[in-house]
């Protein structure tokens, strides 16, 4: 029964890759962090930049399947499409919550795996992907990840329906508003009371509040309320610690919600990067992937 839950926690290396939370109908697989080309100032050898650890989802029926975002390098994309066949399923659609590169140029792999599935995703994000492919934001990508990931991937296509059926199992592609990019979506199935939340909400890690500003941030708020009136009892987020205790919406959404705010009052009480760095520390010292404070704060005191 699609409702029963399954948990798998086995571990594959500190580099590899964790099983997280199983549902028979919706399974989520939490990659490992990244280690990101970038030398912080004043950071010791302990301290390297990470990109975050990232949650891919699979829901799956009786025979076909569909996934939700597909990360950013080639070999992300590669341990992806090997997790994706061995549940044995159809694999139609690989859908991708936004534009941001690094849920999309590791589609390859899956890609060349299944090749009926279509890559896509709503009509509002298929421009912000497309200028992740530009010459400018591939050199953005390249200086943290220079030959790690796909500069040819495929683009995700515009999607005619927005309500897919799994195997009489309904989905739903919700686009949302802002978050850390223009035009975000989130997947819902409702039959389990869950949504897959792309990069919206956060789990037990630092925000990428990169360039964010007082307005980007308030519209990253208001689609948290968005999101808050679909009731959810489970959030898979895009972004996730691998030892987060669980997926409990409320939890997720609380959390992000004080995130934001308390990056905001920072800011604004803060003359430096270093002090806006600890003023968001000690709040948060448990959090995963301190280097996404530390871009938000730099990028927040650039003249
Ligand atoms: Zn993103």
């Amino acid at each position: 029964m699609p409702l029963t839950h399954e948990v798998d926690d086995s571990r594959l290396g500190a580099h590899g890759e964790s099983r997280g939370r199983h549902h028979d109908l919706v399974h989520q697989r939490v990659h490992q962090w990244l280690q990101a080309d970038s030398e912080p100032p004043g950071w010791t050898a302990q301290q390297q930049a990470t990109w975050p650890a990232s949650a891919s989802t699979l829901i799956a029926g009786d025979r076909g399947a569909l996934l939700v975002d597909a990360l950013l390098t080639t070999t992300e994309g590669e341990r992806l499409a090997g997790w994706v066949k061995s549940w044995g399923k159809n694999l139609s659609t690989i859908y991708i919550t936004h534009g941001h590169g690094d849920h999309f140029f590791g589609a390859g792999p899956s890609l060349d795996a299944f090749p009926q599935a279509q890559l896509v995703t709503l009509p509002e994000v298929v421009d912000d992907a497309r200028e992740q492919q530009s010459p400018e934001a591939l050199a953005t990508w390249n200086s943290w990840f220079k030959g790690q990931f796909d500069e040819k991937s495929a683009t995700p296509t515009a999607l005619i329906s927005d309500e897919p059926e799994i195997d009489g199992h309904v989905v739903r592609f919700i686009g949302l508003g802002g978050s850390d990019g223009v035009d975000n979506t989130v997947v819902r199935v409702p039959e389990l009371s869950t949504v897959v939340s792309g990069d919206v909400v956060y789990n037990n890690l630092h925000m990428w509040l990169w360039n964010s500003t007082p307005e980007s941030r308030a519209e990253w708020l208001a689609t948290l309320d968005a999101l808050a009136a679909l009731r959810p009892e489970k959030i898979i987020t895009g972004r996730r610690d691998p030892d987060a205790p669980n997926d409990d919406a409320q939890r997720v959404l609380a959390q992000s919600r004080r995130y934001i705010e308390d990056f905001d009052t920072a800011v604004t009480r803060s003359g430096s990067v270093v002090q806006l760095v600890d003023a968001t520390t000690q709040r948060y010292s448990a959090y995963g992937n301190p280097y996404g404070l530390l871009a938000a704060a730099a990028t927040r005191f650039e003249s």
